[in-house]
């Protein structure tokens, strides 16, 4: 079985290739290390191996593993799973990144709770592009509205957006989806009111990555291909 540091040197030789093949900037595509459901020293071992962003789905188990790797010190979190409204303000202490902000109640939650000695909160906004009605994240055609929203809010950063396209639908479809969310970013930052760095597309899992990267990709988010398979009903990568 190969070691989790191994697995990260494989996964950024991937993005490396993928970032090459693709004619962009060597650096310009980020690993982010989705760590639910794994134990502590999994990511202290990747932390060995050098990463310092992970990705978390569930609010306690995220705040359990932060409080076990505080001697850590200087983690990225970033939380990427659904948020409940009323359990906005960990998020808000606690995370430097949120990738799963959908509508304007929890963004103007997120501002208002975002600790004043704390830097703006870096806010992805999560786009439902394949207008799935079971799946979280806004709509393509509210989008510009939410973008306003986020930017007029004081203790946020709009960083740009995400996704979680099907990784199962046929590979034409899922880069008709990473293009979607491209060319999203694209229109906002043309917006006159959405104003942020607008500088991040989230998208790409351990399936998909080289096509995400193809598409623009800037943080590319990795659980499986970095710790291995996930037990249970928590592998949704959707699922709360
Ligand atoms: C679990 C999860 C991932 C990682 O998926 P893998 O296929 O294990 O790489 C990425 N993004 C989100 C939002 C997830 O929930």
């Amino acid at each position: 079985m190969s070691s989790i540091a191994d697995n990260i040197r494989s996964v950024t030789r991937r993005i490396q290739k993928a970032t090459k093949a693709a004619g962009r900037n060597d650096g310009s595509v980020r690993l982010l290390a989705v760590s639910k459901t794994r134990p502590p020293e999994d990511l202290r071992e990747a932390y060995g191996a050098g990463q310092r962003d992970f990705g978390e789905n569930y609010l306690q188990e995220a705040l359990d593993k932060m409080a076990a790797l505080e001697d850590l010190g200087d983690v990225d979190w970033h939380f990427i799973g659904p948020i409940q409204s009323n359990k906005t303000r960990p998020i808000a202490e606690n995370f430097q990144w949120v990738h799963s902000v959908d509508r304007a109640k929890v963004a103007r939650r997120l501002s208002e709770q975002r600790p004043d000695h704390l830097p703006p909160l870096n806010i992805c906004l999560q786009v439902n592009v394949d207008e799935e009605d079971s799946k979280s994240g806004c709509n393509l055609r509210d989008l510009p509205e939410l973008a306003s929203t986020v930017s007029e809010l004081p203790n946020l950063a709009l960083r740009g957006l995400m996704a979680i396209p099907d990784p199962d639908q046929p590979e034409a479809d899922l880069r008709t989806s990473f293009q979607a969310l491209a060319s999203a970013l694209e229109a906002l930052r043309r917006q006159p009111d959405a104003e942020g760095p607008l500088d991040t597309l989230s998208m790409g899992m351990s399936g998909d990555l080289e096509l995400a990267i193809a598409e623009g990709s800037t943080w590319v988010r990795v659980g499986t291909a970095l710790f291995g398979a996930r037990a249970g009903s928590r592998n949704q990568p959707s699922g709360g």
